[in-house]
C-alpha cells in the first residue's frame, strides 16, 4: 500500500524561500509508485496550509494560495491527521483533509532544522525524516556544534563567543577578549542561522564592531572565528544512522568572492529557479585529501548523533590543511547533486532517507 508522505516546507525562518525550493524539489522527485505526497506549507506568519495549490512554484511567486486550506494538527491523536480549520465563525466543524504516515521536513534553519519541529513530531509519534531533536539542535548552534567537534578532536578553527546582552552592556570588554584570543581577519556569525545570513568578515576593530552589530540582529549568541585566508571550500554529504554511514562526492562551490553569500548559494546557483550552477563536482582535490575529508565528515556526523542526510562543510587553507566548518542537518535541495555522481538519483536519495526514518521508528517501538 502506498504511504502518505507529508512534505513540510517554508517555515518561520530567514531561509523560508530556500526551503520552498527544497520542498518543491522533493515533491517533484519523490517515488510516485511508493508514495503519495501531502504538501504542508508553513507560511511566514507560521500558519500551516495544505492543498493542491502548493505543488506549483508560480503560486509562491505570486502569493497565490487560493487552492489551499489552513490546517491544524490534533495533538490528541496518535495518527498524524490534518484537519481544516473551520472558517465559519462560531461553528466548530472538523474536516479531515489528509492523513500522513511519515513526515519529510524540508525546512532550513530556525523552527525546522533546529529540533523544534522534530520535537513536535516526536510528541505526535509520527516517523520523520532526518536528524532527531538533539542532533538537529546541536547541529544548528554553531557554538555547541564546535564544542562537540572539539571534544571529538575534529579539526576546527579557533573561536570564541558571547551573548548579545553582554555586548550591549560592555562591548569594550568583549572586544578586548576577542582581540586577546584571536588575530584578524575574523568571521562573525549569529550562532543559530544558515545560508550565510548575518555573517561578515572583519579585518580590524571597526569592521569587527560593524559585523557584531549585524549579527546581533539575528541572534542572542554570537560566534567569532579565526578566518582562513583565501580558503578553498569543499562540501561532502553523509547519509545513514548510527555506524551505518556513507559519504557522497565532494563539491567545490565556485565563483564567490569574500565568502559564499546567500546570493551565491541560492539566487545565482540554482539553474531551475533563475541562476546558473556554480560548483565543481567532484571537487578537484587529491585522493588523500578527499579520503581524509570523507573520514572527518563521518566523524562529524556521528559526533552530533546525526541521522538521515547531512552536508558537512569544510575549509582548506593554503597548505591544504582541512578544517570542518559546520554540519547542516537539512541541507539545501537535500544536497541531491552530491549523490547523483555516486549513482544515487534524487528519487533514490529520498527513498533512502524515508527508509532510514521508518527503520529508526520501528526500532524505537
Ligand atoms: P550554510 O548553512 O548555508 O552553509 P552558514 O550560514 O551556516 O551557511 P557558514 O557555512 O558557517 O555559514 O559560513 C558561510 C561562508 O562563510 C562559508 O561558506 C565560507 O565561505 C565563509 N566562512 C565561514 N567561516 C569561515 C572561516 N572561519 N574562514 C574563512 N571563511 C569562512
Ligand atoms: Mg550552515
Ligand atoms: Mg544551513
Ligand atoms: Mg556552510
Amino acid at each position: 500500500m502506498k504511504k502518505n508522505v507529508g512534505v513540510v516546507f517554508g517555515g518561520r525562518s530567514v531561509e523560508h524561500e530556500v526551503s520552498i525550493i527544497t520542498g518543491l524539489q522533493i515533491m517533484e522527485n519523490i517515488d510516485k509508485d511508493k508514495y503519495d505526497v501531502v504538501p504542508i506549507y508553513i507560511n511566514k506568519e507560521g500558519k500551516w496550509l495544505t492543498g493542491n495549490g502548493l505543488f506549483d512554484f508560480e503560486n509562491f511567486k505570486h502569493n497565490n494560495f487560493e487552492d489551499t486550506e489552513e490546517i491544524m494538527i490534533s495533538p490528541t491523536h496518535n495518527d498524524f491527521n490534518l484537519y481544516a480549520i473551520p472558517n465559519k465563525a462560531g461553528i466548530f466543524r472538523k474536516k479531515i483533509v489528509g492523513k500522513v504516515d511519515i513526515i519529510f521536513p524540508a525546512i532550513h534553519g530556525t523552527n525546522g532544522e533546529d529540533g523544534t519541529i522534530q520535537g513536535l513530531f516526536e510528541l505526535m509519534n509520527v516517523p520523520y525524516v532526518g536528524s532527531n531533536v538533539l542532533a538537529s539542535s546541536v547541529g544548528m548552534d554553531k557554538i555547541l556544534m564546535k564544542d562537540v567537534f572539539k571534544s571529538n578532536n575534529l579539526p576546527i578553527v579557533d573561536y570564541t563567543w558571547f551573548y548579545r546582552s553582554k555586548w550591549i552592556e560592555n562591548r569594550e570588554e568583549i572586544l578586548e577578549e576577542i582581540e586577546n584570543k584571536l588575530k584578524y581577519p575574523l568571521f562573525i556569525k549569529p550562532a543559530n542561522l544558515g545560508s550565510s545570513v548575518g555573517i561578515s568578515k572583519a579585518i580590524d576593530r571597526n569592521s569587527l564592531i560593524n559585523g557584531v552589530e549585524i549579527a546581533i540582529r539575528y541572534d542572542r549568541k554570537i560566534i567569532v572565528e579565526k578566518a582562513i585566508e583565501n580558503p578553498r571550500e569543499i562540501n561532502c554529504a553523509v547519509i545513514g544512522y548510527d555506524e551505518n554511514l556513507k559519504t557522497s562526492l565532494c563539491e567545490e562551490p565556485l565563483g564567490w568572492q569574500e565568502f559564499l553569500s546567500y546570493e551565491d548559494k541560492y539566487v545565482n546557483s540554482n539553474a531551475k529557479y533563475g541562476g546558473e550552477e556554480r560548483r565543481r563536482i567532484p571537487a578537484d582535490i587529491e585522493d588523500e585529501i578527499r579520503a581524509e575529508i570523507e573520514t572527518i565528515a563521518k566523524k562529524s556526523f556521528k559526533a552530533i548523533d546525526g541521522r538521515g542526510n547531512a552536508r558537512i562543510d569544510f575549509l582548506l587553507d593554503q597548505k591544504n590543511k582541512i578544517y570542518v566548518n559546520e554540519i547542516n542537518t537539512m541541507p539545501g535541495s537535500i544536497a541531491y547533486y552530491l549523490w547523483e555522481g555516486k549513482g544515487i538519483s534524487f528519487k533514490q536519495l529520498i527513498n533512502e532517507m524515508i527508509d532510514i526514518a521508518l527503520k529508526v521508528y520501528d526500532e524505537k517501538e
